[in-house]
């Protein structure tokens, strides 16, 4: 089961000003092939489809908690788009004939991200052009040394995918988020090559980093590695996955330090308060019907409000 924790995962600022171009770049991070949904739902698939959790009780509690940290990456990404979209619908007046979410077209914003299923300027679970995302972006065969070899590539597969992103925009809330889940994904690459090489006694670490790019050249990964951030594994748990220490031990890639395990979630930063999403009540938004109404079915039901 899962416990949830009302902030984000690391602290991030609203974006100071919308960004409809930045979100539908950032959007492939979500949905993407190599996206966040893709390693939660994997590592969440192969911990519920897990056999001989006992006996293989270390790489059992990696992946398990590696798919807790991955959810609150969904909700980073999540908050990064709206962020970047919050204020990028124009005040038109549809009556009028206004076109007022005319400027997406031209400021390169993802039109799914306006007319697809979600709430004008909402994450989708699709990638930056409004693909959905695909359960079988997931692997999980059963085999542990092949599942855990596909969890090293698909952490450099999206580290990859990452500095792609990176290079399409240069917004600066956009790539702070970036900065901090490429940090991310180098200590879940090197977790994973750290579990291969004590199931197998392979090196998996000469291989890394892929692609051959370290942390530190990215400015924005440079505070979150002289804060530590690439040498922890958090345990996303009250009690439980403790055996991560026995694979997340020695030092970190860039000599920096030694690995730790660090119990519990980190602080993180306040969940953003976005305004009211005034296209989805399109012409005319009445908040206070609304709220009339609300009232008036909590009365009916017995309650107040
Ligand atoms: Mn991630
Ligand atoms: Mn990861």
């Amino acid at each position: 089961m899962f416990l949830r924790i009302d902030r984000l995962q690391v602290e991030m600022p609203l974006p100071k000003a919308p960004d409809p171009t930045a979100a539908a770049a950032v959007q492939e991070l979500m949905g993407g092939r190599f996206g966040e949904m893709t390693t939660l739902n994997t590592y969440m698939f192969q911990s519920f489809n897990f056999r001989q959790r006992g006996a293989l009780r270390p790489y059992y509690a990696l992946i398990a908690n590696i798919a807790t940290e991955e959810l609150g990456h969904i909700e980073l990404v999540a908050a990064a788009v709206n962020g970047l979209m919050n204020g990028a619908e124009g005040k038109g007046d549809i009556t009028q004939g206004d076109a007022a979410l005319k400027g997406f077209v031209g400021g390169g914003g993802s039109i799914k991200n306006v007319v697809g299923p979600g709430p004008v300027g909402g994450i989708m679970a699709a990638d930056s052009l409004g693909a959905p995302w695909r359960g079988d972006f997931i692997f999980n065969s059963g085999n542990l040394i092949l599942d855990l070899l596909h969890n090293f590539f698909l952490e450099n597969a999206a580290r990859t995918a990452k500095l792609r992103v990176y290079q399409l925009t240069d917004n600066p809330a956009a790539r702070r988020m970036l900065g901090y889940l490429f940090t991310r994904g180098g200590v879940h690459a090197h977790a994973y090559a750290l579990a291969l090489e004590k199931l197998t006694g392979v090196d998996m670490k000469k291989m890394l980093p892929i692609p051959n790019l370290a942390p530190e050249q990215i400015p924005e990964s440079r505070p979150y590695l002289a804060e530590g951030w690439h040498r922890r594994l958090y345990r996303f748990s009250l009690d439980d996955y403790d055996e991560i220490r026995q694979i997340w031990t020695g030092d970190s890639l860039d000599g920096s330090g030694p690995l730790e395990v660090r119990d519990g979630p980190p602080e993180g930063g306040p969940q953003y308060e976005l305004d009211a999403n005034t296209e989805a009540f399109i012409p005319d938004y009445h908040p206070q019907e609304i709220l009339e109404m609300a009232r008036k079915l909590y009365q009916k039901a017995g309650g107040t409000l």
